[in-house]
């Protein structure tokens, strides 16, 4: 059996950051975002040295920027596949009412479509905060898989905390707490019981559910930001047990931000202060993730999402 290892990558734009920490914004012009004008630039230019068709998770809303969209047409082109981020990229999408998560879910479609000519078949949430109801609402419209699960203890504190604090400066986030049950799921890729999403039932109906990807054991994300923190011997290491635990699909999920650095963003300084993935530089970051996809392709093979659940 083939092992897929599927390079996803959620195309927040920098104001999606700007919304997580309070921060003031307008939307972009022209020009673009750096996250699009640079970040895809370089992401597709990668992608095709590895030859990587990678899974892309577009916020509908972006399609509305000419430079934005024509990026993405240049990434179906290159054989990348487009999912559905929602139009709006509400963290808060899973409180809100049961008509405004599916106007979410169908205008992110449509926005697709008008840039491939294709409805997609993949969902991913914002901010990881997904629930039975939003999985069942892309269950009743066709969709194939979800990859909206991160079942990680160690995030979902960290976020918590980070969250508590910004309330207590009188910044508060516009992000929003992940439902905990989440945390319970399986690590790799299942069919989920109906109405407890975090739990397997391999006679459901249900899309595919394909969480992000984990240190199997002490459940530590194996993410874009958390590449660095490995580093290259740190994720030598870590790979054989990713192999035996992600023997179908492995989940590799990245943003745009991981291909920018704050030199590319007007407000970098500013925001690299509260994300600070952003002082890594481009060339340190380009470095890491060609050493981690030349080692995947030694026993995985890439496809997108789409592909690896076998849709044709
Ligand atoms: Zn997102």
């Amino acid at each position: 059996m083939t092992a897929h290892a599927c390079i996803t990558v959620d195309l927040d734009t920098l104001q999606c950051y700007r919304d997580i920490h309070g921060l003031n914004h307008d939307m972009p012009g022209h020009e673009g975002d750096p996250t699009y004008r640079v970040g895809v630039e370089r992401m597709l230019e990668l992608f095709d040295e590895y030859d990587v068709e990678a899974t892309l998770f577009v916020i509908g809303r972006d399609t509305n920027v000419p430079l934005h969209q024509r990026k993405l047409k240049e990434a179906d082109d290159a054989g990348h596949e487009l999912g559905n981020h929602t139009y709006s990229h509400h963290y808060d999408l899973a409180d809100r009412s049961r008509e405004e998560q599916q106007s979410e879910i169908a205008r992110g479609e449509g926005a697709i479509a008008s840039v491939c000519g294709r409805r997609p078949v993949g969902f991913r949430t914002p901010g990881y905060n997904v629930t039975p109801r939003l999985v069942q609402m892309c269950a009743s419209r066709g969709y194939h898989y979800d990859s909206s699960i991160f079942p990680c203890p160690p995030y979902w504190v960290a976020k918590r905390a980070i969250m508590a604090w910004q309330k207590l400066r009188g910044r508060p986030s516009r992000s929003a707490i992940t439902p905990p049950k989440n945390l319970l799921a399986p690590i790799t890729a299942y069919h989920p019981e109906r109405e407890r999403i975090w739990r397997e039932d391999p006679t459901s109906e249900m899309p595919l559910e394909i969480p992000m990807c984990l240190v199997p054991g002490v459940r530590i994300p194996v993410i874009g930001t958390s590449l660095h923190l490995f580093g290259e011997a740190g994720f030598d290491w870590i790979l054989p047990a990713l192999e035996r635990t992600y023997d179908r699909i492995l989940n590799l999920e990245f943003h745009a931000l991981d291909f920018i650095d704050a030199s590319d963003a007007p407000d970098g300084n500013q925001l690299a202060a509260v994300q600070p993935d952003l002082r890594v530089g481009w060339p340190k970051k380009r470095a890491l993730y060609s050493h981690v996809l030349e080692r995947l392709s030694d026993s995985y093979q890439f496809s997108t999402m789409r592909d690896a659940v076998g849709v044709v």
